[in-house]
């Protein structure tokens, strides 16, 4: 008889013995205590501060967000009752897409039920539609890109991490009528390193490729109405297709993508993973829509977003934690080892109250374990001192190595 538990156990064991087994922490946010939450030890809920979330800016909880989706669900109900194409399209997903078109300064936008399935619906798509087409994929896109990638079935190329000499190497290889689809990121959420996005447009017009860029931790974020680093760096327009989450800066869930009105209907009209599934509840919609317009006049908490990760990232240097470097609000520590990645975060939380999630592989590479630290613009200047001395504590009792 073929053991089915047993196989399981054993794929479970393998990870384990590699010390990178996901345990979850058992939170429960509190509305209006940002970054504070309560987390459900073995022995009882206790107050902690989290550093790992990618609500950046504290939006879930933000009252114009709750208010909008209270309404909601009073007027309209839970569910959107259907696939966008049958009974599914409530007045707030159309009202959410001219948003988002306007944000990106694009014609239109399509919702998706989440970031991950509108990389994934998307790319494969492309690939279906224009034959014979050649993906450039970064070598460090998210696993939805690559999924999406891998679906579509075309040809692949894997250009090395923001690096324009070879992704120039790669175009030049290919014939100028071929189709070819650069698919990048602007901010990488593992490094928060930037894309050079303009130069890639360069090259995508000398070489007659389509550009598709992932702005997943940038939307809200970066740009004068938070259209991400597209709109910061003045390129929108540049950019063939802008994908985005409603779940990180935005704060309540779902994905999109922003382009032509033909792009958009070819998707709609071809895209499995668009037009198989339920849409969006209705107050995940409005509750977005409320943060988008927030967030697109929020000048100012942007600032102070990008301060607070500029102050930590100096008191972090000046500690001689090993800080990596970083051009973006996302705040990466070095351990490089996934047990000694665990052990600090254990340590953290159970000592200190402090909540930080250990990352390990494959999220990144083997040797470059790490803690991932998103500041927001509500931590104060006494939460960074707590992580700063708890930190040193850390490294000091497990005898991790500092900054060189
Ligand atoms: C989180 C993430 C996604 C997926 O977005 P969700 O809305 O969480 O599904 C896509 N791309 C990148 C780079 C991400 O980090």
């Amino acid at each position: 008889m073929f053991d089915y538990q047993g196989n399981f156990q054993t794929a479970v064991a393998a990870v384990r013995n590699e010390g990178r087994y996901r345990v979850f922490a058992d939170i429960e946010r509190t509305r209006g205590n940002f970054p504070c939450a309560t987390y459900y030890s073995g022995d009882g809920p206790r107050e902690i501060t989290v550093w790992c979330s990618n609500d950046y800016l504290g939006m879930g909880q933000h009252p114009d967000v709750t208010d909008a989706m209270r309404t909601a669900i009073d007027k309209v109900g839970a569910g959107a009752g259907g696939t966008r194409n049958i009974a599914g399209t409530t007045h707030f997903h159309v009202l959410l897409e001219h948003e988002l078109a306007e944000l990106h300064s694009k014609e239109a936008a399509l919702l998706f039920t989440s970031g991950y399935v509108s990389n994934e619906a998307t790319l494969s798509t492309i690939s279906h539609i224009l034959n014979d087409c050649v993906i450039l994929s970064d070598e460090l896109n998210h696993a939805s890109m690559i999924e999406g990638i891998r679906s579509g079935r075309s040809a692949k190329l894997i250009w090395r991490h923001n690096d324009l000499e070879h992704l120039e190497e790669l175009l030049r290889e290919l014939p100028l009528d071929r189709p070819k689809v650069i698919a990048f990121e602007s901010v990488y959420s593992m490094d928060g390193d930037i894309a050079p996005i303009l130069e890639i447009c360069d090259l995508a017009d000398k070489y007659n490729a389509f550009t598709y860029l992932d702005e997943v931790h940038a939307v809200g974020l970066y740009g004068a109405e938070g259209g991400g680093i597209a709109q910061r760096d003045g390129v929108s327009d540049r950019i063939d297709v802008i994908e985005g989450t409603l779940g990180k800066a935005f704060g309540v869930m779902g994905g999109y993508i922003a382009s032509t009105s033909a792009f958009v209907d070819a998707i709609r009209s071809y895209a499995s993973g668009f037009i198989f599934t339920t849409a969006l509840s209705p107050v995940l919609v409005a509750g977005a829509l409320a943060s988008v317009r927030h967030l697109r006049q929020a000048r100012e908490l942007r600032e102070r977003h990008q301060e607070r990760a500029a102050t930590l990232k100096t008191m972090l240097g000046a500690a001689g934690l090993p800080v990596m470097p970083s051009v973006s609000h996302i705040v990466p520590l070095h351990v490089g080892d996934p047990v000694r990645c665990k052990a600090v975060t254990d340590f953290l939380l159970e000592r200190h109250d402090i909540y930080v999630q250990p990352i390990n592989y494959p999220t990144v590479p083997k040797g470059t374990e790490r803690l991932r630290l998103t500041p927001s613009p509500l931590h104060t200047d006494d939460h960074i001192a707590a992580l700063i001395d708890a930190l040193n504590e850390a490294w000091a009792v497990l005898r991790l190595q500092r900054a060189a």
